[in-house]
């Protein structure tokens, strides 16, 4: 068996956990390199407790130099090429040459489509925003407080309606929510679609039991700064002191560049692989575009960022140790949602079912807050 050489571009959920399930499987005369353009792995299902300043930024994340100790070579680079057609992956202007590839670059972030949007908005989708938004929901007493889901797709679906409910939390905590209004404009039909009316019943029910105002169907067209207000399609207007935002999310450009994406970027594999276009090539995480049996796509989280890197890392050890075994990726993934006084719901389920997904929601509970700590705890002992 001739030695190979596997690229994994990304040190996020997927690529980290791609990479460790390679070495486990493969000897050391294959070699696994991990590229990012950072130096910090931060867990991102974290960022709402940063914001809450439940964990602090250390806590969250851990050194992606200590993968060289785990056998597996780690590159602080910028991807600027994918040359699919050449097996070469270009990195700060240096050639790297791979027999196998997997891409695990996750979605970027692109306030600036909407016009006043980043000038005005909070976010959490990055560990220094969670901590900003957290520093202002500490401070202020009187306001009017929007949240605007702005388009699809974005990272984990339940992580804005998380927000909303634990910024109801500390408000009560704090003695103002009397003088708070909380407002929620969504772009979605409703809560978590793809989650099914069920799932989506059960937020809007928390929502409207906290008196947070929702609003669904809204696309956001522009934020007019003078007056503070976000201008919708609709044409209707709403005033806000304090703005949380989901922002327009983007596949990386090194990934629109490289003939692998669809027309919106993502990178389209099989859904049971995770292979592309590409025998050789392989993407998983928030850069694909997984289509369900029931017409939507698969919603972007780390569950299964997780679970099909083990798949694309179980399939590429086979092929190059000869072994027969695939694996076909279930479909399976689950979340919590936070919602405050200590407690999470939880909703679970089959996504490739049809003729829609299957999912299986659990009312909020000390359990599943617990579960989730739990959870981040082993994540972060199991990977650094
Ligand atoms: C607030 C929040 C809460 C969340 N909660 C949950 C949750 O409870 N459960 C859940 O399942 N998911 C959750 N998610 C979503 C989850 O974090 C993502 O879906 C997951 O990280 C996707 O993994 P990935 O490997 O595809 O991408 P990422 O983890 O985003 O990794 C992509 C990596 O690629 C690197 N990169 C990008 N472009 C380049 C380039 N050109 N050159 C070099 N490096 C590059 C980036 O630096 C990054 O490290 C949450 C996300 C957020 C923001």
């Amino acid at each position: 068996m001739a030695d190979k050489s596997i690229l994994v571009l990304g040190a996020g959920i997927g690529g980290v956990v791609a990479a460790q399930a390679l070495r486990k499987r493969l000897g050391r005369n294959h070699r696994i390199v991990v590229i990012d353009r950072k130096t910090k792995f931060e867990f991102a299902p974290s960022f709402l407790w940063l914001m809450m300043r439940w964990r602090t930024r250390s806590q969250v994340s851990r050194s992606l130099i200590s993968l060289d100790g785990k056998g597996i070579a780690f590159v602080n680079g910028s991807v600027s090429k994918i040359d699919p057609a050449n097996r070469l992956v270009i990195v700060d202007g240096e050639d790297y040459h791979y027999d196998y590839l997997i891409i695990s670059l996750g979605a970027d972030l692109a306030p600036e489509k909407i016009p006043g949007l980043a000038e005005s908005a909070h976010h959490v989708y990055q560990a220094d925003n969670a901590e900003k938004f957290g520093a202002a929901i500490q401070s202020f007493n009187e306001c009017t407080l929007a949240f605007v889901v702005t388009s699809t797709p974005f990272k984990c679906p339940a992580a804005p309606y998380e927000a909303t409910l634990l910024v109801d939390f500390l408000v009560r905590k704090r003695g103002v929510r009397e003088k708070v209004d909380l407002h929620f404009f969504t772009v979605e039909p409703q809560p978590m679609p793809v989650a099914g009316p069920v799932v989506g019943g059960m937020i809007k029910q928390m929502l409207s039991e906290r008196g947070i105002e929702y609003h669904p169907n809204q696309k956001l067209a522009s934020v007019y700064l003078p007056s503070k207000e976000l201008v919708f399609e609709s044409g209707e207007r709403a005033k806000f002191d304090l703005l949380f935002m989901v922002p327009p999310h983007r596949s990386p450009n090194v990934v629109t560049e490289s003939g692998l994406a669809d027309g919106a970027g993502w990178i389209t594999v099989d859904g049971r692989t995770l292979r592309t276009k590409y025998d050789d090539v392989y993407a998983i995480g928030d850069v694909t575009a997984i289509k369900l049996p029931s017409g939507m796509m698969l919603p972007k989280a780390g569950v299964f960022a997780e679970r099909q890197a083990h798949v694309v890392a179980s399939n590429l050890a086979s092929e190059i140790t000869g072994d027969a075994e695939i694996q076909r990726w279930d479909g399976r993934g689950s979340c919590f949602i936070e919602t405050g006084y200590g407690k999470a719901g939880y909703a679970s389920g089959d996504f490739f079912a049809e003729p829609k997904p299957m999912v299986n929601p659990r009312r909020p509970g000390r359990i599943w807050h617990w579960t989730k700590v739990l959870f981040e705890r082993y994540w972060l002992w199991r990977h650094f």
